[in-house]
């Protein structure tokens, strides 16, 4: 019998909490441990609720080898305390996984945000009181915590997608998932691996585990656009010179034109392909995700796109030594930028080591699983260690394992069975006083989450403040907003190039999950939301 080898809690023992607050926090990653400091700075009683045994979300689970983000440390940072911008000295460009923990480990003891968190433990139920007008929230460790306002912090990319492959229950060796890591240093010397998927998860951590293996075999079902890093350390001088560029970079984020798409997507001018072709030859040079700001039309005009996409799959052929390798190491079905681009540190040159192989499930799809290895329809390959780097349920996941049941008796699960709806991203019609911080309808994975989440956790702390303010109890967005404003999400998507691809953007690398866009990839996203919000919450309604 395979085990997926992972992290498992240590629960202990401690005595189930039963209490009462104003906010429960759900997710004690980027966004929740800034919900829990805000609301506590707002000078109400918050209970914070973890399913891991420490602070980090993300960061806390995915310890696979080459974990790392993909957007400049400098960036990828909270805003919102000076001291701690001043304080936190980030050793690389992109920094690894081990350093992104640290830094919310350090947030957390910096601001003394632990003490209201509760470890280790998961929330399997939350209701709505319709008379009290409070949810009871219970948990896996016997909690029964009662809080006039839930506020779900549970991340985007947390439930990992664990497909069915046959037969992988008999697999006798360890199988791992990357956003499942295990706490221990997994030494891979001298054994043969397997990777399955291709995503950044697979992008980021096949060349570590090729410096390791014996044999690494990569089962591909889609290729990725990846371009890369050229991590490097950060010097103070490189810190420096980045000051005026996070200056400028944190004012656009209050800016009513900050979003994905910029304004002039649709009719800016664009040079000729030759011309196209050095900018990307540049944005190559200079590394990380700068090729998607190349042009304001990248991800709205096939035609401008497609030179991005042939400049991408011209440098493949360029590293990859072997045609066919390349050849399908190539997308070609899809363009550039609409699934989530991936930022790699040798990925394409790892097919060059005489041990790595690629197999192409399209050509040769996988048939069984076996106790020594994986079967193909024409080969068998033997392995004694299986890397699982196949995503996650995204998006709605997390909120969907829990019990949610809000006004009507009927879980959010049940009222998402056609695809997610959210009000601005933010709260669900029929669950009052329950926001989703980062939540479908919202800009959330595209972009900066980091950032997102500050976003969401300022006006959900304003919201509550300005409710308090005015004797208001319960907010809940009104049916016929919601409704609008997820046609205009798709909408938004429907000018882009983002449909094109199956991407867990979508929902469809999920068998049975409906197919809905689920980020917002429209315009001024911040600054419509605090209009809503100066406008006496426009779309809600209070009481
Ligand atoms: P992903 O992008 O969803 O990639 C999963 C991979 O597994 C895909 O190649 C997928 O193929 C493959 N796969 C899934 N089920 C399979 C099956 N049954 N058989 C064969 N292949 C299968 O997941 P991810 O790589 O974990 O990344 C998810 C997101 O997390 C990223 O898009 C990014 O936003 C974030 N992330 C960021 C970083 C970073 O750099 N900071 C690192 C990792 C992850 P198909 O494409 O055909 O479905």
């Amino acid at each position: 019998m395979s085990r997926l080898e992972q992290t498992s809690p240590d629960h202990g023992s401690r005595p189930p909490l039963v209490a009462e607050c104003d906010v429960v926090v759900v997710g004690a990653g980027f966004g929740g441990l800034y919900a829990i400091y805000r609301l506590r700075e707002l000078g109400l009683k918050v209970i914070g609720i973890e399913a891991a045994s420490d602070v980090g979300g993300t960061w806390y689970w995915n310890r696979y080898p080459g974990a790392r983000c993909d957007i400049p440390s400098l960036l990828y940072s909270y805003t919102w305390s000076e001291e701690l911008r001043r304080e936190w000295r980030w050793s690389e460009k992109y920094a690894a996984q081990p350093e992104i923990l640290r830094y919310a480990q350090h947030v957390a003891d910096r601001f003394a945000l632990r003490s209201l968190i509760r470890f280790d433990t998961r929330v399997t139920d939350a209701d709505w009181d319709e008379a009290a007008e409070s949810w009871t929230v219970r948990t896996d460790r016997g909690d029964c915590i009662v809080a006039s306002t839930c506020v779900m912090a549970t991340g985007n990319l947390s439930v990992p997608n664990k497909p069915k492959l046959p037969g992988l229950e008999r697999f006798h060796g360890p199988v791992y998932h990357t956003g499942q890591w295990p706490h221990q240093e997994i030494d891979f010397s001298g054994l043969r691996v397997a990777v399955i998927g291709t995503g950044s998860s697979g992008v980021q951590t096949i060349p570590m585990v090729a410096k390791a293996a014996r044999r690494l075999t990569v089962f591909q079902r889609t290729p990725n656009y990846s371009v890369p890093a050229r991590n490097a350390p950060l010097s103070d001088a490189d810190i420096a010179a980045a000051e005026p560029v996070i200056a400028k970079y944190r004012e656009s984020l209050e800016s009513p034109e900050f979003g994905r798409v910029p304004a002039n997507a649709f009719d800016a001018p664009v040079p000729e392909r030759d011309a196209q072709w050095a900018r990307y030859e540049q944005l190559w040079e200079q590394g990380g995700g700068g090729i998607l700001t190349a042009f304001p039309n990248i991800l709205t005009d096939a035609a401008v796109n497609d030179v991005a996409c042939d400049f991408v799959r011209d440098k493949i052929r360029g590293i990859v030594n072997d045609p066919a390798t390349a050849e399908a190491l190539s997308p070609k079905d899809y363009p550039l930028g609409v699934k989530r681009i991936c930022i790699d540190t040798g990925y394409f040159a790892t097919y060059n080591l005489p041990h790595v192989e690629l197999v192409d499930l399209r050509t040769e799809p996988l048939t069984s699983v076996t106790e020594t290895g994986v079967e193909t329809a024409t080969r068998s390959f033997t392995l004694d260690a299986l890397v699982l780097a196949t995503g996650y349920d995204a998006m709605t996941g997390a909120l969907a394992a829990m019990q949610i049941r809000g006004r009507n008796g009927a879980t959010l699960k049940e009222a998402w069975a056609d695809g997610p709806s959210a009000y601005l991203g933010l709260m669900v019609s029929g669950f009052p006083n329950l926001f989703v911080v980062t939540g479908p309808g919202s800009p959330s994975v595209i972009g900066n989450v980091i950032h997102a989440c500050e976003n969401h956790v300022e006006w959900i702390t304003a919201c509550l403040g300005s409710m308090r303010a005015r004797g208001l109890t319960r907010i809940e967005p009104e049916p016929d907003a919601e409704r609008a404003w997820m046609a205009h999400v798709a909408d938004a998507a429907s000018r882009t190039l983002y449909p094109k691809a199956n991407s867990w953007y979508q929902g469809a690398n999920i068998a049975g999950k409906p197919r809905v866009f689920m980020p917002y990839v429209g315009q001024g996203y911040r600054h419509r939301i605090a209009q809503i919000a100066q406008r006496g919450y426009e779309g809600f309604v209070l009481r």
